[in-house]
């Protein structure tokens, strides 16, 4: 199986960010035909077939989610882009964002559409200037081609649609923190329910979509639901982008139909291992998902219950190869880092935990760990995920266990003799 860009389709021409060239092959057309030949609802049920499931990470069906939304219910609702990609390992919005932001525009005014939503916000992580750049001239231009703002396309539908800039907090990727850090709070996580559909920005109802989800949905209206399923597998539909970072020959963000196997992805697209070293596992949804070691990627499939039944997650795709150079310890000590950094500090067991963590890989990383403390992180974790607001806990608690439980012999060797 090649890759199939539907997504990515031009994405290498530099003119890809312009209305004009997005226009010019077939872009907007998808607004056209569901704001003049479709209803909402005819709408919502081609998303329901079309087997999307959100791109963020959590891989929620689109469609489901779509219709929690009460069209009819009076005053403001919100359409929101989770732009925020943070997970370490992610970079494939960043890729539509710069180089092809039309045609997430384009889900957008599609779903502000169908739930019947008045004003769009695109929460974009803060460091991501040139992104930034390319979505506000997007957004500029289809508001000079009255595709944005009243009477959309001479339809009748209105939809306004903004930038905003995080200022880059990992957490503000989880949309409840999302929407507090748009109404200018901390981004803490809101404890669920009510869930946005009900009470969202501003207290009213919202959706809250990934970037990758709301470029996928040109295509359906397009080609039909049911042409989107069959690309992928009876349960994920579509195709999936997957950033591949690390030791491989060609990293890169790779668009293939779900289902995909691990190895025409990993040896046919990206190159395999990089200057002929062996594998020693890949981390295949982000840093906060399981690693795997090689013997446990045989057979896997490239879409959510496979890489689930290998005992790891899909994620937002975010593939991390690692050789047999890698250093399981300092590696899981940058993480732990990151994680320890980024807790909104709301929850005691997170707020705490996450320091413990880092506290106990830090010992073991500078030689003065206790063959104890392996056990501890798999105490501590018990006590952590299961009693957060969000799913941070388990963020962080993953890797550590995934990491010592897989190269205990690793961490073992570092306890006994130290960095040598
Ligand atoms: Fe904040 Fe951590 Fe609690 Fe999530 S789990 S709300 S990040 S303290």
């Amino acid at each position: 199986m090649p890759e199939k860009r539907i997504i990515l389709d031009k994405i290498e021409d530099k003119h890809s960010p312009n209305i004009d060239f997005y226009r010019g092959n077939g872009g907007y057309e998808a607004l056209k035909k569901a704001l003049t030949q479709m209803s909402p609802s005819q709408i919502l049920d081609e998303m329901k077939a079309s087997n999307l499931r959100g791109r963020g990470g959590a891989g929620f069906p689109v469609g489901v989610k779509w219709s929690f939304i009460n069209r009819t219910f009076p005053g403001p609702k919100y359409l929101i882009c989770n732009a925020d990609e943070g997970e370490p390992g992610t970079f494939k919005d960043r890729e539509i964002l710069q180089k092809k932001p039309h045609i997430m525009i384009e889900g957008m005014i599609i779903g502000a559409y169908v739930m019947g939503l008045d004003a769009g916000y695109i929460y974009i992580r803060g460091e991501f200037y040139e992104p930034i750049q390319a979505v506000d001239k997007a957004i500029r231009e289809a508001y000079d081609a009255g595709i944005l703002g009243k009477d959309i396309m001479g339809s009748g539908f209105s939809f306004d649609l903004y930038t905003y800039r995080g200022a880059g907090a990992y957490i503000c990727g989880e949309e409840s923190s999302l929407i507090n850090s748009l109404e200018g709070k901390r981004g803490l996580p809101r404890l669920r329910p009510p869930f946005p559909a009900q009470v969202g920005l501003y207290g009213r109802p919202s959706t809250v979509n990934n970037v990758e989800s709301f470029s996928a949905v040109p295509s359906i209206i397009n080609n039909g639901g049911k042409w989107y399923a069959g690309l992928g597998t009876p349960k994920s539909g579509g195709t999936k982008l997957f950033s591949i970072s690390g030791h491989v020959n060609r990293p890169g963000v790779y668009e293939i139909p779900m289902g995909t196997p691990w190895t025409e992805l990993f040896n046919d697209m990206a190159g395999g291992v990089k200057d002929g070293k062996k594998l020693k596992a890949v981390i295949p949804g982000g840093s906060s998902t399981p690693v795997l070691r090689p013997e446990e990627l045989d057979g896997m499939t490239m879409d959510y219950e496979s890489v689930q039944s290998k005992g790891s997650m899909l994620g937002s795709g975010a593939v991390i190869v690692l050789d047999e150079t890698t250093d399981m310890v300092k590696l899981l000590y940058r993480i732990l880092h990151f994680y320890a950094h980024e807790s909104c500090g709301q929850c005691t067991p997170c707020r705490e935990g996450c320091d413990w963590y880092y506290d106990i890989i830090s010992r073991i990383r500078h030689g003065k760990g206790r063959l104890e403390d392996l056990d501890l992180f798999e105490r501590l974790a018990k006590n952590i995920g299961p009693n957060t607001i969000c799913a941070f806990g388990d963020a962080f608690t993953t890797p550590a266990l995934s990491f010592t439980r897989k190269f205990r012999d690793e961490f073992v060797e570092y306890i006994k003799n130290g960095n040598k």
